[in-house]
């Protein structure tokens, strides 16, 4: 699915581009090769991989970015790496767990006991080929992002910053209407969203990319202050561990 020239969406649950495990799949694609912000699921990788040369054709090129270890972001990470051969980068947070295919740590074993996900779904390990730290600025593809380690959704999660597009890929962060990614799972705090959301003040975002939700090409500094407002007044935002349908 096109949204701009150089902005695509090849998998989602919600878009019903890919399998229903799927968190958002962003493509992005210059003169260069393909970005592919997160993975998903691997329940739905074939799809993605059609919907890849759909609107590409040459999949000769192309990098694989994972925002943070949760199932429905990375456990397609190593289908689509075995079947394009594109290489994985990813925090230094994340990396070991996708290296060892930790299902444990990713949440993947707990959300099969709740019967969140299916039996059949797995993290397989796959090598990363580049691990970054906070504040490092990523060449991908002919793409510019500002790694942002933003603590509160799970203690891994990344945001990144594209100036030159006055972009914000938000992951499971924040998401459109100010809605936060605070949910029941052991590494989720409150605290990270009231120290890290203060990283994103100042950036001048039009279109915010979350992973679920609606996502927007304009004004998307508007759901970051919201959430931030709320956060600095002593109050908990609307959060996705309070049910709300945003995934
Ligand atoms: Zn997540």
């Amino acid at each position: 699915m096109r949204i701009t020239p150089w902005l695509y969406m090849v998998g989602s649950r919600q878009f019903g581009l890919s399998s229903r495990y799927d968190c958002h799949v962003y493509a992005m694609k210059r003169d260069a090769g393909i970005l592919l912000i997160d993975a998903g699921s691997g329940m739905g990788h074939g799809r993605i991989v059609q919907n890849l040369r759909d609107e590409f054709g040459d999949l000769s090129r192309g990098t694989i970015l994972v925002t943070h270890k949760h199932p429905d972001h990375a456990c397609g990470a190593a289908r689509l790496h075995e079947e394009l051969g594109w290489p994985i980068v990813t925090s230094s947070h994340t990396a070991p767990l996708l290296i060892s295919g930790d299902e444990d740590d990713c949440g993947l074993a707990e959300a099969q006991r709740l019967g969140s996900y299916p039996p059949e779904m797995r993290m397989d390990a796959v090598p990363v080929a580049r691990a970054f730290a906070d504040g490092d600025v990523l060449a991908l593809e002919g793409f510019d992002l500002t790694a942002i380690h933003v603590r509160g959704h799970s203690a891994d999660s990344f945001v990144f910053w594209m100036p030159g597009f006055q972009c914000l890929v938000s992951a499971d962060v924040v998401f459109y209407g100010g809605v936060i990614g605070l949910i029941n799972t052991a590494d989720s705090s409150m605290n990270g969203f009231r120290t890290g959301l203060a990283k994103l003040e100042g950036l001048d975002v039009e279109c915010l990319l979350p992973g679920h939700g609606m996502f927007t090409l304009e004004g998307g500094g508007f759901h970051i202050r919201k959430a931030l407002e709320e956060v600095r007044k002593g109050l908990i935002p609307r959060c996705v561990g309070q049910g709300d349908l945003i995934f």
